[in-house]
C-alpha cells in the first residue's frame, strides 16, 4: 500500500477544497468588511485608521478568492453550449476598468457564432483570470487582444499582450499551484485556469519572451 500521493492527485486535492473553502469564506469576509465601513464612518481618527488597515486585510483575502471563484455557482454546475462573444461582452464591465486602472485598454475581436461546451461560470472565470494577468504585466502603453476564431472543428481563442513577458524558466512553472513572481499575487489563477480548460477538453499554450508580452492560445471542440 502506497501512502504517498501522485503530485497531480495532491494538486487536484489542493484546488478542490480550496475552492469549496474560499466560496464558504466569501461571504462573511463581504459582511465583515461592511460592518467594519460603518463602524468607521461612525469613528474617531485613530480608530478610523484601524479600520482602514482590517479593511485593507479584507480585501487582500479577496483578491484570492477572486482567481478562484469570480462567477462560481458550485450548485450550478451545468454544461452548455457556451456563446464565446456573448460571453466577453458579459466580462467587459470589469475587464475594462481594470485596463484603465493600470493605464491600458482591451482590443476585443471575437465574432458571434463560435460556440464551445462547458460551464459558463467557469469559463468567465478563465476568461478573467487570463485577461487579468495580462493587465497586470502591463507596461508603458499596456494592450491585451483578445481574439477568437475558427479552424479545423476547434474554436481558438487568443490573448495577447504586451506587457513584461515571461522568462523562459518560468514558462515549465505555470499552473503550478502558488508558483507567483508578484508580491501580491496568489499563485493559483492558472491552475485554476488549466483545471478548467482539461475538463472541458481543451487546450492552452504560452508564447512569451522576457519584456516582448505573452500570447495564450487556447482551442475548445467547436460545436456543430
Ligand atoms: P498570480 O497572477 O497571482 O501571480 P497566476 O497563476 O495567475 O498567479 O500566474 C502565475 C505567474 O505566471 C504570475 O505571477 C506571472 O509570473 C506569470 N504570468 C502569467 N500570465 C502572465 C502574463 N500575461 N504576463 C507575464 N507573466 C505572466
Ligand atoms: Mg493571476
Amino acid at each position: 500500500y502506497n501512502h504517498q500521493l501522485q503530485l497531480s492527485e495532491r494538486t487536484e486535492i489542493i484546488s478542490s477544497l480550496a475552492a469549496s473553502v474560499a466560496h464558504e469564506v466569501r461571504n462573511p469576509l463581504q459582511v465583515t468588511r461592511g460592518f467594519l465601513q460603518l463602524i468607521g464612518s461612525r469613528s474617531e481618527e485613530k480608530e478610523k485608521e484601524y479600520m482602514q488597515i482590517a479593511i485593507e486585510e479584507l480585501d487582500r483575502a479577496s483578491v484570492i478568492i477572486t482567481d478562484f471563484l469570480t462567477f462560481s455557482k458550485p450548485q450550478l454546475d451545468e454544461t452548455v453550449d457556451i456563446d464565446v462573444n456573448q460571453v466577453i461582452k458579459q466580462i467587459e464591465g470589469i475587464i475594462m476598468p481594470l485596463a484603465t486602472l493600470q493605464g491600458g485598454r482591451i482590443a476585443v475581436s471575437v465574432p458571434p457564432g463560435l460556440y464551445i461546451r462547458g460551464n459558463v461560470s467557469k469559463f468567465k472565470q478563465v476568461m478573467i483570470n487570463l485577461i487579468k494577468n495580462g493587465i497586470e504585466a502591463f507596461q508603458d502603453d499596456g494592450e491585451v487582444q483578445i481574439r477568437a476564431y475558427e479552424m479545423d472543428s476547434k474554436v481558438y481563442l487568443h490573448i495577447k499582450d504586451n506587457g513584461q513577458g515571461i522568462e523562459a524558466a518560468e514558462l515549465a512553472k505555470l499552473g503550478e499551484p502558488y508558483f507567483t513572481t508578484k508580491t501580491k499575487g496568489t499563485g493559483l489563477g492558472l491552475m485554476v485556469t488549466f483545471r478548467i480548460i482539461e475538463a472541458m477538453q481543451g487546450e492552452i499554450a504560452f508564447e512569451s519572451q522576457k519584456n516582448n508580452g505573452t500570447e495564450v492560445i487556447m482551442s475548445f471542440p467547436k460545436v456543430m
